[in-house]
């Protein structure tokens, strides 16, 4: 099977949030046309691995304001739902501080925004496997034995499977037992999150901390397992990552100080104040059980799992969720680590690429997302990050220096 992509310059490599705000604004600023710009990802649908991901965790509003979302102008989404602004709070579409927008309005304003740019038929569902450069483009090959050459490839691959985080206890046990699951783990059953059986939730953040309130909330046992006390923070890095003074400081370092940096930077395993109070008010009245304590062993029986924790303390529960995260490690797996190894790319001694300011590898070759943090800061995996990519990205291609 061969892919026909010459009339097709444009390849980008992951279908989300970045994917799509990448293809939307090559579109918008006239650098390229729908029919101009390949898709690839192998979900169903652009963004589902978002969709999936969110309603997982049973958020109700996102932790970012309603001006990062994947539409060229910021205010778009909050002009969409004007009105007025208080009847807008009062009705949950937005939620303070931060007019931060429901998941609801979120998800079907990014809808409208891909309907509009026709995002769809740009779409190839595979998923990239090796990428190599042909003559003045890259011949990439992808998933069911198909390939093809594009003459300019975005990487937007996200936080990819490979790099879930996993206690060490965890990592021994989690093919042996159906009934310990990573939340961001593939094929994760809605149903399965929401048994009514007594589930051990393993994280101190936000994910940890959404389930946790969710499922109690309906009346169902579970216990929130977290190292420490709460970490709470309204974003998960200070804002000063959103404007120009953190990120000139960080383009004067060297990556090895820049790795440093954007470790201390991020607000990692943190919750907001809202989430933070909702927490404590269900474990006063009993719904919740919040343990700071760390997993020593578990042993699964006929009918329950029992959890011995370090605090000597032990739990009798029917499953285990880890909300760990990620780890730190590059995303990307193989795909990457063959295309480093194919092409000679500049990598940091934290194994992250090199690029120059325009989020270039190599000439053609852009990257977004986790992989673009050296440049981007602790936020480039968020929303805003991909705004800010593709403000360095667009900047290569058209010359233009965006605000
Ligand atoms: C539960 C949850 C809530 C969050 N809330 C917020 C929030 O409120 N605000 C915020 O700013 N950020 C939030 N984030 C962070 C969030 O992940 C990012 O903002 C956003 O999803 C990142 O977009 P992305 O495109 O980089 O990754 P993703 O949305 O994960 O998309 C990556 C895509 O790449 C595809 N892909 C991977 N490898 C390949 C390959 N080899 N070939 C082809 N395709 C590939 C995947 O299938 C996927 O579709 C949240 C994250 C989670 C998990």
């Amino acid at each position: 099977m061969g892919h026909l992509s010459s009339k097709r310059p444009w390849l980008i490599v992951g279908g989300g949030v970045h994917g799509s705000h990448l293809a939307i604004m090559l579109i918008a600023q006239g650098v390229a046309q729908a029919s101009e710009i390949t898709i690839l990802d192998p979900r169903p649908h652009i963004m589902s691995k978002w969709q999936e991901m969110t309603n997982r965790v049973e958020m109700s509003h996102l932790r970012s304001p309603g001006a990062h979302h994947i539409a060229p102008d910021p205010q778009a989404l909050s002009r969409k739902f004007r009105k007025s602004r208080n009847r807008h709070i009062t009705k949950g579409l937005f939620a303070l501080p931060n007019r931060r927008p429901s998941l609801m309005i979120f998800n079907s304003f990014c809808q409208s925004c891909i309907a509009d740019y026709d995002l769809q038929m740009c779409h190839l569902q595979a998923k990239a496997l090796r990428i190599r450069r042909q003559g003045n483009g890259f011949k990439v090959s992808y998933s069911g034995g198909g390939d093809g050459i594009w003459q300019k490839v975005i990487l937007a691959i996200g936080s990819t499977d490979d790099t879930l985080n996993y206690p060490v206890w965890a990592k021994e046990n989690i093919r042996k037992y159906g009934n310990l699951k990573h939340i961001f783990e593939p094929n994760v059953a809605i149903d399965w999150l929401s048994t009514p059986e007594h589930m051990l939730i393993v994280g101190g953040g936000i994910s940890a901390a959404q389930l946790a309130v969710s499922r109690a909330s309906k009346g169902f046992p579970t216990t929130m397992l977290k190292r420490g006390p709460l970490r709470i923070h309204q974003f998960d890095s200070s804002p000063c990552w959103m404007g120009s003074q953190c990120i000139s400081k960080l383009q004067q370092l060297t990556p090895a100080q820049k790795r440093k940096v954007i470790n201390e930077g991020r607000n990692s395993g943190s919750v907001p104040p809202g989430i933070a109070a909702n927490l404590r008010r269900l474990d006063r009245n009993g719904n919740l059980k919040i343990v700071d304590s760390q997993v020593d062993s578990v042993d699964p029986g006929a009918t329950s799992i029992e959890v011995k924790l370090e605090s000597g303390d032990g739990l009798k529960v029917k499953s285990i969720l880890l909300a760990s995260g990620y780890s730190g490690i590059r995303p990307g797996g193989q795909l990457i680590d063959f295309l480093i190894q194919d092409e000679k790319l500049p990598i940091s001694p934290c194994g992250y690429p090199i690029l120059d300011q325009e989020l270039q590898w190599c000439p053609g070759l852009f990257v977004t997302g986790g992989l673009a943090e050296l440049e981007i800061g602790p936020l480039s995996r968020n929303i805003l990050g991909a705004r800010l990519a593709a403000k360095r990205i667009l900047r290569k291609e058209t010359n233009v220096v965006f605000p």
